[in-house]
């Protein structure tokens, strides 16, 4: 393990400058317990942060109640000017930001700025929605009375959210919440807690008000977080993270008949057709593949390439993918950082063992490296036969598992054939072919010819076991509203 004072000056302030407490009714908070944070690229603690108790989150509750009305009566417009100054105050800390998540989170730096820009966007998309929000008045069919249709917030909301985009998707929950007048709780990945207590300090900066928006951080998410589900006073969850926990909390919910919206996990098909422009397919596979070091939602976990182009395609991807310098995200030039944790890169060699036993050949990568923090070189596997356990689970790794295929109609039976349904991917030139497959594909969303899905003004979401609703988009802030109406004898 490293000691601490390996971290640079502008490591070292970037971290200082977190609180480290819950945030709760606009105040910070200490607690006796804490949780280390710990850079999972040197196994260094970078800090402490208070680990929240069962009282500490009900408390965190209490405070979201007592703002709800306040907060759904400020006007719209209000609501959106706070929306945007969050929206500008986090572009404007891009480089502090990027850096946290960096070193509690590993992905490179570039990556890190990426995602503080896309989080933002949240902010001002949402902005954008709030002064949006629209109803209806419609004549009964019957004659004799009107119906009116307003949109009202939901109510106290529970934000729960993963490690592996640490900002963006607490903003892609927080900004509907916020636009639709819900106030909320926040629950951040015990493994990244900083960005989201960073977030909370620039929320507070702006001017949220008190109790808006309130932030646990605890190791022990099931007795904080449990009461909160079953608390008659929260309405909503909101939960991105695996389709295992997932599903724990959806029955925590049925007790109360709890609105839902769940960003669950995935096993993304990348189609590569013969047709396809091959540049375009592979620049596509890499970025659906090796963004966060492939520990995505989004990531392609089974790729399947048409015969006739299969060899080059696997070449000239195991040549992109090794040139791709592996290093703590912090150092210039490193476009692959660590994995969260040493269960991450366990599980990702349990995998390429399993998949090589059943026949898959290693072209690049294959081993884990020596030294501390968690690494796992980029991988490309061929051959990777169908029972392989790596084309059923989430690879979450630097790990392109290429499979060849024949047909049309086999491939779309082989990427349908998974309980999951998030996104795919396909590439052809040939556009009939590509709409027919884009619809006959089983997933929320399909990027045609493109490797990367996410934009706040489009929904983002899944079918079967990757969730239910969609985030982002036109639709986004409805997980946010109740539809009342107001029937009137005129
Ligand atoms: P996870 O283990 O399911 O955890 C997600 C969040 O739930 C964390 O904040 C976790 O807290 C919390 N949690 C765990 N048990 C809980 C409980 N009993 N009650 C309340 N909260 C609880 O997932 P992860 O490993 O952080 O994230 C990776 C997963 O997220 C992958 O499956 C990935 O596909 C999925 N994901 C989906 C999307 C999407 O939009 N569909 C986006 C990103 C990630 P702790 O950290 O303390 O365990």
């Amino acid at each position: 393990m490293l000691a601490e004072t390996t971290l640079t000056a502008a490591e070292r302030n970037a971290v200082a400058s977190v609180p480290t407490g819950l945030y709760i009714a606009g105040r910070w908070r200490d607690t006796s317990a804490t949780l280390p944070v710990i850079d999972p690229a040197t196994g260094a603690v970078l800090c402490e942060v208070a680990d929240a108790s069962p009282t500490d989150g009900l408390d965190a509750l209490t405070a979201a109640s007592r703002a709800q009305p306040g907060w759904a009566a400020t006007p719209p417009r209000e609501r959106s000017d706070l929306l945007m100054r969050a929206h500008r105050a986090l572009l404007d800390d891009t480089e502090r930001l990027a850096l946290v998540m960096t070193m509690e989170m590993g992905k490179p730096l570039a990556e890190a700025r990426g995602e503080i820009a896309y989080a933002a966007e949240f902010f001002r998309w949402f902005a954008e929605e709030a002064v949006r929000l629209d109803g209806g008045y419609l004549p009964a069919p019957g004659g004799g009375s009107r119906f009116v249709v307003t949109r009202q917030p939901v109510g106290p909301s529970l934000l729960i959210t993963p490690w592996n985009f640490p900002m963006a998707m607490g903003t892609r929950k927080i900004g509907p919440a916020l636009a639709a007048g819900c106030t909320c709780v926040v629950k951040p990945a015990e493994q990244t807690p900083l960005s989201m207590l960073a977030l909370a300090e620039i929320l507070d900066r702006v001017g949220v008000p008190a109790g808006v928006v309130n932030v646990l951080t605890t190791s022990d998410p099931g007795p904080v977080m449990t009461p909160l589900i079953l608390d008659g006073r929260s309405r909503k969850l909101s939960f991105t993270g695996s389709t295992e926990v997932g599903k724990r909390l959806l029955e925590h919910c049925a007790r109360t008949v709890m609105r839902t919206s769940m960003e669950l996990g995935g096993n993304a098909p990348l189609i590569v057709f013969d047709d396809a422009d091959l540049d375009e397919a592979i620049d596509g596979a890499l970025a659906a593949k090796m963004r966060n070091t492939g520990q995505a939602c989004t990531a392609a976990n089974r790729i399947y390439v048409q015969r006739g182009v299969a060899d080059e395609f696997a070449a000239r991807l195991a040549t992109r993918l090794s040139a791709m310098p592996m290093g703590r995200g912090t150092e210039a030039g490193v476009l692959v950082g660590p994995l969260i944790d040493g269960d991450a890169v366990a599980k990702v060699e349990r995998l390429v063992a399993d998949a090589v036993g059943r026949g898959a050949t290693v072209l690049v990568g294959g081993a884990r490296t020596d030294g501390p923090g968690h690494f796992y070189p980029p991988t490309v596997l061929t051959g990777v036969p169908e029972d392989a356990e790596l084309f059923h689970t989430e690879i979450f790794g630097p790990v392109a598992a290429i499979t060849t295929f024949d047909s049309e109609s086999e491939v779309v039976d082989r990427a349908n054939d998974t309980p999951y349904g998030l996104v795919s991917y396909v590439f052809t030139q040939n556009l009939r072919r590509g709409l027919r497959v884009c619809e006959a594909l089983d997933t929320g969303m399909v990027g045609l010819n493109q490797g990367v899905v996410s934009n706040p003004a489009a929904p983002f979401g899944g079918v079967k076991e990757s969730g239910l609703g969609r985030e982002g988009g036109l639709t986004g802030i409805d997980e946010f509203l109740e539809t009342k109406y107001i029937g009137v004898r005129l």
